[in-house]
């Protein structure tokens, strides 16, 4: 089969389709062909060896997939032929899902409602476990509190607000381009601001009457983090969800508010935490009250282009190879 292949960390010219051995299941383990894949930020931070060495080459990059059970080795009641997503593959990623064809353990793989595309399945995961992580177990937001989604026009951003304004939060969501905020308004934000505007925050603070906001959701913490305590209301809450460097910040504004700020990864999460999210998710998906957005769908073979559009400003939704 044809998969995407890392020999090297390095820039996007380092992913390569090869042709490599067609993979098997194991005991607890599904095969999924896989007809679509999301591309996310982390995918190009590995790729160029900057990150967590949690991968050594040659691997395959890529943890979601959307497409069908081709195989089962498992004890579970998926079926060869049914409509999955998968939230991620077996050997951390050593064979991931930008390929024909990847291996999951059992509970990586989730059924895909017929209203969604593969591409939308491919758009799952890492976007809206992490929105739903955030927002709901590390700030442990309550409906009727208001929420800053500081960077809501990409992957994790449109999930988040997607998830807010289903759950009952008042939602704030930012973008940086006319096309993006649009996309921000349609996905259901309140409110909608432009995080290039000079005076974007204190028209946050005005939408809620001088208050600030009970949560922010910070794609971009090395940039904002430290203004973003100035919004915070009374009790308030920022989870550090992207960050690509460091940042000033004066821990007096958090003091002022008994205000938190929260890391998160997805990585760190339990079992039972990424089931419950998953359960919470699929009925969501089920239900029509989800709607993964994909930006663009490009070939497999054009993995590198795609690492180099993801980390472009201009974000609207998702980036999805196919194979
Ligand atoms: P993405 O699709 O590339 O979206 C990036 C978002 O950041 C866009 O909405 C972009 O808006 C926005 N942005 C750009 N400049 C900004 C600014 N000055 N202030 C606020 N927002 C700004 O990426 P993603 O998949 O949503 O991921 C977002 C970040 O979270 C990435 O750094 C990613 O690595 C990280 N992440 C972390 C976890 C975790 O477990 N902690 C999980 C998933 C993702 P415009 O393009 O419209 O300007």
């Amino acid at each position: 089969m044809k998969a995407i292949r890392v020999s090297e960390f390095g820039p996007p010219s380092v992913l390569k389709l090869l042709d490599v051995p067609t993979p098997a299941p194991g005991p607890g383990e599904i095969l999924v062909r896989v007809k679509a894949v999301g591309v996310n930020p982390v995918d190009t931070y590995i790729r160029d060896g900057a990150y967590r060495k949690t991968l050594t080459p040659p691997y395959t990059p890529g943890s979601d997939a959307g497409g069908v059970v081709e195989a089962v080795g498992a004890d579970t009641n998926l079926k060869p032929g049914d409509r999955v997503y998968t939230s991620g593959t077996t050997a951390g990623g050593f064979n991931g899902a930008y390929a024909e064809l990847t291996v999951c353990r059992v509970n990586q793989v989730h059924r895909l409602p017929e209203r969604l595309s593969f591409a939308q399945g491919a758009a799952i995961n890492v976007p809206y476990a992490t929105a739903w992580r955030a927002l709901l177990q590390r700030a442990s937001g309550r409906p009727g509190e208001t929420v800053l989604v500081h960077g809501a026009s990409g992957g994790v951003g449109t999930a988040a607000v997607q998830i807010a304004r289903a759950q009952g939060f008042t939602v704030i969501g930012t973008g940086g381009s006319d096309k993006g905020r649009e996309l921000v308004r349609r996905n259901g934000a309140h409110h909608v601001v432009d995080h290039k505007n000079p005076k974007y925050l204190e028209q946050v603070l005005d939408l809620t009457g001088g208050k600030g906001v009970d949560i922010i959701l910070e794609m971009l913490s090395n940039v904002n983090l430290g203004k973003d305590l100035g919004v915070l209301a009374k009790a308030g809450r920022v989870v550090v969800i992207g960050s690509r460097g460091t940042v000033e910040i004066n821990p007096r504004d958090t003091m002022m508010r008994d205000a938190a700020i929260f890391g998160m990864a997805l990585a760190n999460a339990s079992d039972v935490e990424i089931a419950s999210i998953h359960a919470a998710l699929g009925a969501a998906f089920e239900q029509g009250t989800l709607t993964p957005v994909v930006r663009e769908e490009l070939p497999l073979a054009e993995a590198a282009r795609a690492h180099e559009r993801v980390l472009e400003p201009g974000a609207y939704g998702k980036i999805v190879l196919v194979p």
